[in-house]
């Protein structure tokens, strides 16, 4: 008969009135702090291995890397390879997102660490990172799985995005901006379609909050920007000083980019090939600002674009009073499922029940 291994001694430390509760919680409702674990089934005490776990326990969400196996590669972008990922016993989906990063290690640990504060999102229109690793010179990111991929993989199979629709996909963006902006008090840094995640729900949620910011500050990545620079405000193409309004300068070029099909400083899609960085600096710095042709949008929505894309960021509106402005009211009580949108979309693979 296998020996009962002797009982650890509990240390239990409660967290401190200011603290709130839920930045310990994972999505699944689980109180967890050292070896104790707080769930709906109760107090349990969990052993370095973890063999308090079992497959069964549906409730208890723990993340270890090699608990994760691998279903598919979901996508590639600059920083690295972004997996569609199970949790081997509970089932769960993932999206596990892999940065091997070219710095030194006291940096590498230092994201982590950052990026362990930014798991606590306490915003529905921000993807939930819930647990990041370091291990073999790369980071690992344990991201929530959105199901329907980014608003990049829409545009590319509806190719425009009706007006309604818009005006609820902007709606969550701008309540994910107005959280990042005004409760966290980061800029974003890479709003673009790829960045911008969507699911069977219809919500629409957006990504790697932190991860670029955190890059871009991390020393041995200062003059590196691996992104793109299509969406990239003028004041920051140019180099000078920018703030939260170059996000919603961002965000006016992908909702302009989902309404007429195309990225705006493109005229044709037969231009052939992606603009290079000293075409992109003229055009974003010197042209015109691109806007909504009117005699194909309504008036709300070529003032909602013109709202974002201005030169001057002391001209743009801010994210709280974009949520205000009469685009988004006029379709705030039509009942838009974003939903019906997605649902004729290729799933990248089907949810689980
Ligand atoms: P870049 O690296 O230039 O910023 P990117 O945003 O496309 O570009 P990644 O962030 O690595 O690069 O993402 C690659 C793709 O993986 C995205 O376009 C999206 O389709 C998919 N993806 C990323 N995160 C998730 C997620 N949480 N759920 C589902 N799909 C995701
Ligand atoms: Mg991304």
């Amino acid at each position: 008969m296998k020996s009962m291994k002797p009982l650890k001694q509990l240390k239990l430390s409660v967290p401190a009135q200011e603290t709130p509760i839920t930045n310990f919680l994972t999505a699944s409702g689980t109180f967890q702090d050292g070896d104790l674990m707080l769930n709906q089934k109760g107090l349990r005490l969990i052993s370095e291995e973890n063999d308090a776990m079992t497959p069964s326990d549906k409730n208890v969400i723990d993340f270890q890397l090699e608990d994760l196996e691998t279903i598919k590669v979901i996508g590639k972008g600059g920083g690295g390879v972004v997996q569609l990922v199970r949790h081997k016993w509970v089932g769960t989906l993932f999206a596990l997102k892999v940065i091997q990063m070219n710095i030194q290690e006291e940096i590498r640990k230092q994201i982590v660490q950052e990026l362990k504060i930014n798991q606590a999102s306490q915003c529905s229109h921000v993807v939930v990172c819930y647990h990041s690793f370091y291990h073999n010179g790369a980071i690992s990111l344990v991201f929530e799985y959105m199901d329907r991929g980014s608003l990049a993989d829409v545009i590319r199979q509806v190719k425009t995005i009706l007006e309604p629709y818009l005006a609820v996909v902007c709606k969550q963006v701008l309540q994910g901006l107005v959280y990042l902006h005004n409760e966290r008090h980061v800029i974003h840094r890479d709003i673009k379609p790829s960045n911008l995640l969507v699911n069977h729900k219809g919500e629409v949620k957006i990504t790697d909050f932190g991860v670029s910011a955190m890059l871009a500050s991390s020393m041995g990545q200062r003059n590196t920007f691996v992104g793109t620079y299509n969406y990239m405000s003028p004041e920051r193409i140019s180099g000078s000083t920018y703030d939260y309004k170059s996000d919603i300068w961002s965000l006016g070029l992908v909702i302009l980019e989902c309404a007429i099909g195309r990225f705006p400083y493109i005229q044709s899609e037969e231009q052939l090939g992606a603009p290079s960085f000293y075409e992109l600096l003229e055009a974003i710095v010197r042209s015109p600002v691109p806007s909504a042709p009117a005699d194909q949008f309504s008036p709300e929505f070529c003032s909602f674009v013109s709202s974002c894309i201005q030169k001057d960021p002391v001209d743009r509106s801010s994210a709280v009073d974009l949520l205000d402005h009469p685009f988004i009211k006029k379709f705030e009580d039509k009942d838009i499922d974003l939903a019906i949108l997605v649902e004729c979309l290729d799933a990248p693979v089907n949810f689980p029940k």
